[in-house]
């Protein structure tokens, strides 16, 4: 892990911080970060993987794991399972697929997940859901939404807007799209470092149990589910490119954050806050395509 930090610090290619908040654009982008976790409970880190940074969309896994611990299979009629072949805030499929979004971790398939979570709460207490629910599984108390993040998110969330109001026209948002966005925008706004959050996707890679606890937080089939839709959908119209290059389910955010796992082995985060086109981190993927490779932990 310390020669993959190396050699991805010495990479020119490091892509664009996410610059459509302030909170984003001022993180220095010579950051890497680097956390393993495995199934035995053992945590090896390396570069800055003790320093927080903004989930984003890395929340999507763990709230459509709440979401699917709450409603089970019946969240599929509501949200699809094929990768879009879009961007995460595309909205050209939404109005064709009648307000069924194509997966869980484009944006309004997440927005259908966050309201499937506030249906028996009011929106404070679910954010205090999502936060205690990464809290449990990371053992970490010190987790903690940043709440500049959030409200930039709010004030520049324009196509999430749009697309709240969206599916809720077509009957697919019970809550008021206001309820929803607020708690979209806390939960993309979880700061958390490396190794916390290495720790809190250990259970995907445990068969649905926490390595640490060793309680189920899913079952081990829905765990195996979860781990399908991160391997198809998880980089967006960068999937396909990560399955091939990494072959590992796994899960981006514009933070510059990539939760990986290794089913059976070990729980991964590559962090670094440079992005490529797709939004995706360039050095996060460039570090788990070389992690992958020399520990022959490709899936195929
Ligand atoms: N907060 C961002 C958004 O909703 C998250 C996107 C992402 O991480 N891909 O647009």
């Amino acid at each position: 892990m310390d020669e993959i930090s190396l050699e991805v610090s010495k990479r020119r290619d490091r892509g664009r911080v996410a610059d459509y908040i302030p909170a984003l654009a001022r993180v220095d982008p010579s950051q890497f970060g680097l956390a393993v976790f495995t199934t035995d409970g053992q945590l090896f880190s390396s570069g800055d993987a003790h320093v927080a940074f903004s989930i984003q969309s890395i929340s999507k896994v763990f709230s459509l794991t709440m979401a699917l611990g709450s409603i089970g299979d019946s969240l599929w009629r509501r949200v699809g399972r094929e990768p879009s072949g879009n961007s995460f805030n595309s909205i050209v499929l939404l109005e064709h697929e009648k307000g069924i979004p194509r997966n869980p971790f484009i944006n309004p398939g997440a927005l259908v997940v966050t309201d499937v979570l506030l249906s028996s709460l009011a929106p404070r207490e679910t954010i205090g859901e999502i936060l205690q629910f990464m809290r449990v599984l990371s053992g970490s108390e010190q987790i903690l939404v940043d709440p500049g993040v959030a409200s930039a998110e709010k004030a520049t969330g324009f196509r999430n807007i749009a697309h709240a109001n969206f599916l809720k026209s077509c009957g697919n948002l019970l809550s008021p799209p206001e309820h929803v966005l607020g708690v979209y925008f806390h939960q993309c706004a979880i700061a958390m470092d490396c190794t916390q959050l290495a720790r809190a996707g250990g259970f995907l890679a445990a068969a649905g149990r926490n390595p640490t606890t060793g309680l189920s937080v899913v079952s081990a089939e829905k765990a195996r589910c979860i781990n399908s839709l991160m391997m198809t959908c998880g980089h967006y119209d960068g999937s396909g490119d990560f399955a091939f290059r990494v072959g590992l389910p796994s899960k981006s955010g514009v933070g510059g954050g990539i939760l990986a796992v290794v089913p059976g082995v070990a729980s991964v985060v590559a962090w670094s806050p440079g992005l490529n086109t797709q939004g995706n981190s360039a050095l996060g993927i460039a570090a788990l395509e070389m992690l992958a490779r020399r520990m022959n932990w490709s899936v195929f």
